[in-house]
């Protein structure tokens, strides 16, 4: 049995501990937000891969000594938070668009436009349908370990470049190899109605029929993913179709809402039993109210209004004042090349007015679950996974405030130290 008196793992002299740790489980909402449960002088001890204290040094001190495997870490009074997790991204795919950054920032033309002239999802999709197995993993590895050297552990993803069965079945199966190869866990996503397919553009009944009929079954079947994500690819009751059909093969659904137009996406989600709605950018104060009642966690990515020059700046209040848990996320994807969670926590604050304390809460503990991972992630209380960041920097202030990145000092994952800066 271990012996839990002498841990592996010991982490001291923590100047601030934000240990996100709550008496009730489940996500912050509204103005809990703000809390983030942070100790001074704090102490964490790791045994087996699982937090077995993290508090006061004083207290835990009096329960877990080092013994002659204890490996001991001085924090050096700097900050320890949980690892960050980035509830959404888009991390593999094939080829680049960087010739569309030109187009938007030279030419100022916009996503619809630039989708217009064969760029966009689809100019990703013939790319991703011509690349093996190899080319996927080898230009996503290098993506997920600089994520990680910004102190990310667990992140969510979502296919959507392939849009048929076989070549969505190989996006999820690429997400599961680079889960298996660690240190960060995914959490896969099927994207099946990112966008209509060429070869169905003039009978998008006829794709909806082959994601309802065959990837649905054939992706759970092969328990791929865990949820299921749809925009407004098709009208809403066509997508609501796509939901019932999903969460009864056990994909439970989320839903890219609203982003550069009110659709309806949040309310949606708040119809269709969706953990979470993601981007709101036009979701209205109802659409806010429906999640809340519903429990629906938003999901925010400050870096989009920049990236995608929205002339419409993300208001956090108004869904934290309206009660509702927001998680964060980059939404990394081809035209949207941001991998640091670390800068969507700035963007957070200095864009969508979080507090320091919120936008840490966010990336935390909410998005935890907002990827159905709260039970096992997202906080540093006894029995979760040992996911812990000791930062170069004294509080959890100084970290939202620089959105430079880089600012991780020692990673760690279910207990073993991955990176050291
Ligand atoms: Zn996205």
């Amino acid at each position: 049995m271990d012996d839990f008196r002498h841990p592996d793992l010991l982490i001291d002299n923590v100047g601030e501990l934000a240990t996100l740790s709550s008496t009730e489980s489940g996500p912050r909402y509204g103005r809990d937000m703000d809390e983030i449960a942070g100790v001074k002088d704090g102490m964490v001890a790791v045994t087996a891969g699982r937090i077995v204290a993290a508090g006061p040094g004083e207290e835990v001190a009096t329960r877990f000594k080092p013994g002659p495997n204890t490996r001991m870490i001085d924090a050096e009074g700097r900050l320890v938070s949980p690892g960050l997790v980035d509830a959404h991204t888009h991390l593999v795919f094939a080829g680049s668009r960087e010739n569309e950054f030109r187009l938007k920032i030279v030419k100022g033309l916009s996503y619809g436009e630039i989708e217009r002239m064969g760029g966009g999802v689809l100019a990703s999709v013939a790319h991703t349908r011509d690349a093996d197995m190899e080319t996927l993993l080898s230009q996503a590895r290098p993506v997920l370990r600089r994520m990680m050297r910004n102190g990310v552990t667990t992140i969510e993803a979502k296919s959507g470049y392939a849009l048929n069965t076989q070549g969505e079945i190989r996006l999820l199966e690429a997400m599961r190899q680079l889960d298996r190869e660690g240190p960060v866990e995914i959490v896969p996503t099927l994207f099946g109605a990112h966008d209509i397919p060429p070869e169905y553009a003039n009978q998008p009944e006829a794709f909806l029929e082959l994601i309802l009929t065959e990837m649905i079954p054939q992706v759970a079947d092969r328990r791929l993913a865990r949820f299921y994500d749809s925009g407004v690819t098709f009208p809403p009751e066509q997508t609501e179709r796509l939901f019932s059909v999903a969460n009864t093969f056990g994909l439970r659904p989320k839903v890219h809402a609203d982003e550069f137009a009110h659709v309806g996406g949040a309310a949606l989600a708040a119809r269709c039993g969706a953990i979470s709605a993601e981007h709101c950018l036009h979701s209205s104060p109802s659409d806010l109210e429906a999640m809340q009642r519903a429990g629906v966690i938003a999901v925010l990515l400050p870096a989009i209004p920049i990236v995608h020059r929205l002339n419409i700046p993300i208001d956090a209040r108004r869904f934290i004042d309206a009660g509702l848990a927001v998680a964060l996320g980059t939404d990394f994807n081809p035209s949207c090349p941001v991998e640091s969670l670390s800068l969507a926590i700035s963007l957070g604050c200095y864009g969508a007015r979080m507090s320091p304390a919120e936008a840490i809460t966010a990336a935390t503990i909410n998005s935890a679950y907002a990827i159905g991972r709260g039970d096992e992630i997202g906080s540093l209380e006894p029995g979760k996974q040992a996911d812990i960041v000791i930062w170069d920097v004294a509080n959890h202030l100084q970290l939202c405030a620089n959105p430079s990145g880089g600012l991780a000092s020692t990673v760690i994952k279910k207990g073993k130290i991955v990176w050291e800066n």
